[in-house]
């Protein structure tokens, strides 16, 4: 190890017992086991969490890995609470969405693209912060579905695509105890300082909504 880097390690070292030390003053006990500090520290947001390879939080779902670029190591709903789904369409097909998710030049990614023959690819844990929404706060609260296709041609929206895009923010809805409804099941085009428009005019909302509601009464 260089001088360099093994004075860059000190420093990491020394950030980390700071931060710890910081959670721990703000929980406002001096008596803090060290368990319970090692469990704060996992709390810390930006800390990556231990977790098993490949594993995915739909069942049936594909999992293929975005570039650590694209989205934030977090320990959600944990660090910050989950309270919103934002509902995209990509702009092009699934294998252009895929590989711009595994771009680190990219610097956006959702934790989901549904695809119109309705397989579900996730490539974001919910666990952590996808960089799809354009605005920090609502990235940190949601969880992004992208769905293939353009937001000019209503065929792209399949039957398929919204009956599994619906099973599936219908459990994660179900997961984190989202009310199924338009305050809480967004478009990407209602997301505060955005400029894009999807999913755009040839959603479906109203069938939406009930598939999904539909989906999360099956399921309870
Ligand atoms: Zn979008």
């Amino acid at each position: 190890m260089t001088e360099a880097r093994r004075k860059d390690s000190d420093r990491r070292i020394g950030r980390r017992a700071l931060l710890v030390g910081g959670a721990a003053a703000a929980v406002g006990s001096v008596a803090l086991a060290r368990e319970e500090l090692a469990q704060l520290y996992w709390r810390l947001p930006g800390v990556r969490r231990p977790r098993v390879e490949g594993a995915v939080d739909y069942r049936g779902a594909r999992w293929v890995a975005a570039s650590e670029a694209n989205f934030r190591w977090a320990d959600r709903p944990d660090d910050y609470g989950i309270d919103m789904v934002v509902i995209h369409v990509t702009q092009g097909d699934l294998a252009s969405a895929v590989a711009a998710f595994e771009n680190p030049g990219h610097r956006a990614a959702a934790h989901y693209i549904v695809g119109q023959d309705g397989h579900v690819t996730q490539m974001i844990r919910e666990l952590d912060v996808a960089y799809h929404a354009g605005n920090r706060a609502y990235n940190e609260r949601s969880v992004g579905i992208e769905h293939e296709g353009f937001v000019d041609r209503p065929e792209d929206f399949t039957d398929a695509m919204y009956t599994a895009s619906a099973r599936l923010t219908a459990r994660i809805c179900g997961r984190y105890g989202i009310p199924v409804d338009r305050e809480h099941v967004i478009g990407h085009v209602e997301v505060p300082g955005t400029d894009h428009t999807d999913p755009g005019e040839h959603w479906d909302w109203d069938r939406y909504l009930r598939l999904v509601t539909e989906a999360r009464t099956a399921s309870t």
